[in-house]
């Protein structure tokens, strides 16, 4: 319990966590990198055609990477939040408009951006979502 707490204070202060080294952490960051993360245990991968994620991102459709919630490390800086009218929250570096992270209000999956991985190539999505809502000119993705 109390590495929990000291892990939330060390991702408030953006200082990274000196209590766990991660090994085979996978890492990202925004496009001007004042946003950086990690996180391990990938759970899913998936590339989404609704139009929550057509509006976030600005792009036809967007991929995503499920991870635990607590597995994710904010190493540098602090994601600016936007919370969707479904109640979702969607964190997005505030100087560049990186799209990074979805959060959903409740337990559930947490998200984060194959686009904003250091290594997206690695991580080619596995499923697809809300195809209904994908756009005429988008070609479908077949995993
Ligand atoms: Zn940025
Ligand atoms: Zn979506």
């Amino acid at each position: 319990m109390m590495g929990f707490i000291l892990q939330n204070r060390f991702q408030v202060l953006g200082l990274g966590n000196p209590m766990k080294e991660k090994t085979n952490a996978i890492s990202g960051g925004c496009f001007c990198g004042a946003i950086r993360y990690r996180f391990t245990e990938p759970k899913g991968t998936c590339l989404c055609y609704c139009e929550n994620c057509r509006k976030v991102s600005g792009a036809q459709s967007l991929a995503w990477i499920g991870i635990k919630r607590t597995e994710l490390e904010i190493i540098k800086g602090e994601p600016a939040t936007f919370i969707a009218p479904n109640g979702t929250t969607w964190s997005f570096c505030s100087s560049c408009g990186t799209t990074l992270f979805w959060n959903p209000k409740e337990a559930g999956p947490f998200t984060v951006t194959i686009g904003s991985l250091d290594d997206p190539a690695a991580f080619p999505p596995a499923d697809t979502s809300y195809e209904e809502d994908r756009l005429s000119w988008d070609h479908l993705y077949k995993p």
